[in-house]
Formats: structure tokens, sequence, C-alpha cells
């Protein structure tokens, strides 16, 4: 029953609304206190299909949804791996739908790193504290606070949005997004785009002049994950008599390789507008036509760049190594896992590049493997993204991205959807960054919190 819980008790350090009212900041909508609220559901996702479970959270935003006069359904592979998604119906019926998601497990807490406790919600000090406060119950919140906004004011939007608050993202999506794409598709009918995860909120960028600006980087592509297992087989046997095809010695041989090959620069054309834009409006040079210029131009771009640091080329990290158990047994098998991240468009080639480098050494098959996404940099939805941002922050720059990792939108995409990373959250005005996300003390400024739902808002009631 955690999320019976008051503001004043989820406040803990005895911090008042009208505490958060002095932080020069309104919250007409509740966005804070409802996150604090959903921090509150401990919903950790242990991965490898242990899970605390979504159960108490779905049920908790059904009713909030329910309340405010909308018809949630509750889906989910058993009841305690559930989502909840609801259509709020648009007022012109001839308009492809969009849906808006988001995931409502979070990833484990090491507590004792911890200097509040992870689950209370605290608000303080101008943040919003707890596992899941960034990552990403602020935008659950977010979404939520305006649905039931638009509930109390009559306000409807133009097309269809379909809300879907989905199980088990931090794991495989398995449970959550993927069940739904494969098992409950109909409640995603007649939609064309999705917004969700990663995207939206505001960098600090340091301009050629070396004035402090605000980078506002929209997701609209997300790397291939391909997960690989490496399979080296040999003659197993005594240690003490070497054999010619040692498995172990196989194995290394063509992680080594892998681990030591140098990925050619390949830009997506999401990335390739970043790196332009980016440069343009801080008023640096972008050196596309090589590899070396396209570095050179991410390290002009100093924090800015970090964003594109991973997503020019390739990558694959060897991060898991199996073989033997005994120091006088030569192992008849070794096996190695290797973490393969993959720009769009260069899937095929990587596979080549990856054959060719085990050789004859090993074998390889995909452990998991999540298409990339790629969706236009350069279209209407991105540019009503980008006014929704700008209405709020007239002097931020918006620019789209790759992602590194990956995110539900690649379940959603492989229903032909439209996937952007568009999780808004505006600047702190002292300076307060979201901070921990993954990590220990995780939390969002509330001031970030309130002027993103507000361009959320602008965006889904634009559109
Ligand atoms: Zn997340």
């Amino acid at each position: 029953m955690r999320y019976v819980k008051t503001i004043s008790e989820v406040t803990g350090s005895g911090c008042t609304m009208s505490q958060i009212a002095n932080d020069r900041l309104t919250d007409p909508v509740g966005v804070v206190k409802l996150c604090a609220e959903l921090i509150a559901f401990d919903t950790t996702n242990f991965g490898e299909g242990r899970s605390n479970g979504e159960r108490e959270i779905t049920g908790y935003i059904a009713q909030l949804l329910r309340n405010a006069g909308y018809a949630p359904e509750i889906v989910g592979p058993t009841p305690e791996r559930a989502s909840v998604v609801a259509r709020i119906a648009g007022s012109d019926p001839s308009l492809p739908a969009l849906l808006v998601h988001a995931h409502t497990d979070v990833v484990p807490v090491e507590v004792d790193d911890w200097s509040v406790p992870p689950f209370a919600g605290l608000i303080r000090d101008g943040y919003v504290w707890g596992r899941g406060a960034a990552d990403m119950k602020d935008m659950v919140a977010m979404t939520i606070a305006t649905a039931q906004d638009w509930a109390s004011r009559a306000i409807r939007p133009r097309r269809d949005i379909v809300l879907a608050f989905v199980a088990d993202e931090e794991d495989r999506g398995d449970l959550g997004a993927d069940w739904l794409v494969r098992e409950r598709p109909e409640l995603l009918a007649g939609v064309s785009t999705a917004i969700g995860e990663s995207g939206g909120n505001a960098i600090r960028a340091i301009d050629a002049a070396g004035t402090v600006r605000r980078l506002y980087a929209v997701a609209t592509a997300e790397r291939a994950t391909m997960h690989m297992r490496l399979t080296s087989t040999g003659t197993s046997g005594h240690g003490s008599r070497p054999t010619a095809d040692n498995a172990v010695r196989q194995l290394l041989d063509a992680t080594q390789r892998i681990a030591q090959h140098r990925w050619p620069v390949h830009l997506s054309s999401t990335v390739r507008a970043f790196l332009e834009q980016a440069s343009h409006a801080l008023g640096y040079e972008a050196e596309l036509d090589s590899d070396e210029g396209v570095e050179r131009t991410v390290e002009r771009l100093g924090d800015a760049g970090a964003v594109a640091r991973y997503t020019i080329r390739a990558s694959a990290t060897p991060t898991v190594l199996r073989a033997g158990g005994k120091v006088n047994v030569i192992p008849g098998k070794a096996e190695a896992l290797l973490d393969v991240r993959c720009p769009p468009g260069y899937e095929d080639e990587l596979e080549d590049v990856i054959d060719k480098l085990l050789a004859d050494d090993a074998t390889r098959d995909f452990v998991s493997l999540g298409r990339s996404v790629e969706s236009a940099p350069d279209s209407e939805w991105f540019r009503a993204m980008e006014r929704a941002i700008l209405d709020q922050d007239p002097d931020g720059i918006v620019v789209p991205f790759c992602m590194g990792g990956g995110t539900d939108a690649k379940a959603f995409s492989s229903l032909g959807i439209a996937c952007y990373g568009f999780a808004p959250l505006g600047l702190d005005s002292e300076g307060r960054e979201v901070h921990g996300v993954h990590g220990v003390d995780e939390r969002v400024p509330i001031e970030s919190l309130v002027s993103g739902q507000r361009m959320l808002a602008s965006f889904l009631q634009r559109v």
C-alpha cells in the first residue's frame, strides 16, 4: 500500500509543497507529487526473469486513469508482470494515432551506497530522489499528469493517443513491450508514431564563443543490440599434453581479434544530422568526410559530443568468458559473450566483419537480437517536438541523436511504428541536473520535471 502515502509522508525531511513553490516554480498538475508516489513502488527488475513485479504500480496507474474518466486495460503475461494501456480518443479520427510509452520497472539499487532511502520518493533540495526518478517514473508521471489535466479541463487531443506503461524494460522487454506487440497488437491499432524513453532533456553545451547553451537531443535512432555468443571447440584431454586445437586458446584468439578491431565510422542519417546541426548551432566546424574528421568533430563539441561518441561506429565488447574448471584438464569447449551494438544500416557488414575475424577459431550465434531503429530526423513529428521545447525554452537548440543502447522502441518499431525518444526535461535554473541513472542517489530536478511536463503537454496537444 505504499501508494497511499501523502505528500507530507513522502517528503520525509519536512519539506512541504509551499517550500517547493518557493523554488520559483508552480506545479499545477501535480507532476512532482506523482513522480514521488510512483518511486515509492519498488518495481526492481533484477534481470533474467527475477523481479519485484509491476502489479501494484500498474493497478495504481489504472486507478488514476479511471478516476480521470479514461478506460485503461491491464494486460500482461501474468498479473505480477502487468502493463497498462489506455486510449485517449482524439477529435479527428482520420489522423493516425500516437503512442506514448514508458516503462514502470527500475534497475536494482546498492542500498548501502545511497544517501537517501531509494524507494521513499523524497522531495528535497530541489530534487525528487529515488530509484526511477529519471529512468523513467518522471516520464510516467508527466504523461499521467497531462492526461489528468486534460480530463479536468475537458481537453481532447486532435488524434487518438495511446498510453502504454509497460513492464520489464530493464530486462529484455519480453514480458512488457515485446509481449504487448506480440500478444495484443490490436491495442496499438492505427498507431503510426511513438514517443518514449531517452531524449529531449536539456544538456549543457559550450559554443565556440564560450557561451553556455542548452542542447535538447531528441532520439530519432537507436543502434541495434546484437548480443553474441562465441563458441570454440577442441580436443579435451590432460593439461600436460598440449593439443593444437585447444578451445581456450582458440576462443581467446578470436575474442582478442574482435576486441582490438577498429570499427570504421558509419554515420547513420541521424548521427550525420546531429553532428551537422549541433556543430552549426554552436559555431563549430563539422568535418564529416573522413573517420578522423568525424572524431575531431565529436571532440570539438565537448560534452555535447558525448551524445554521439559511441554511435558514430559499431562496438563489440567482450563481457563474459566461460571455459574449463580444473587446471590440469583441457576443456573441449569455451564460450565468450560479446555486447555488440551496431549503427542503423551497418548490420550486414558488421556480421561479415565478425565472421572474418572469427576465422576458424570460433563460431557465433545470437543470445539476443534487437533491431536498430531509425525514424526521419527531419519529419513533421520532429519539428513538433522541437516547437514544444522551444515554446518553453526559446533559446534552446533542438537536434536529433542516435541512442547508443536500446529501449522498448525496438519492440514497437517492429510494428512499423516510427519511434522517437522524447521524454523531455527542462533545465534547472540553479544548475541542478539529472543524476544517478542506473547508479547511486538517482534524482531529477523538480524544475526540470515541471517544465518537462509542460513541453510534453504542449507537444501532445499540438499534434
Ligand atoms: Zn529506462
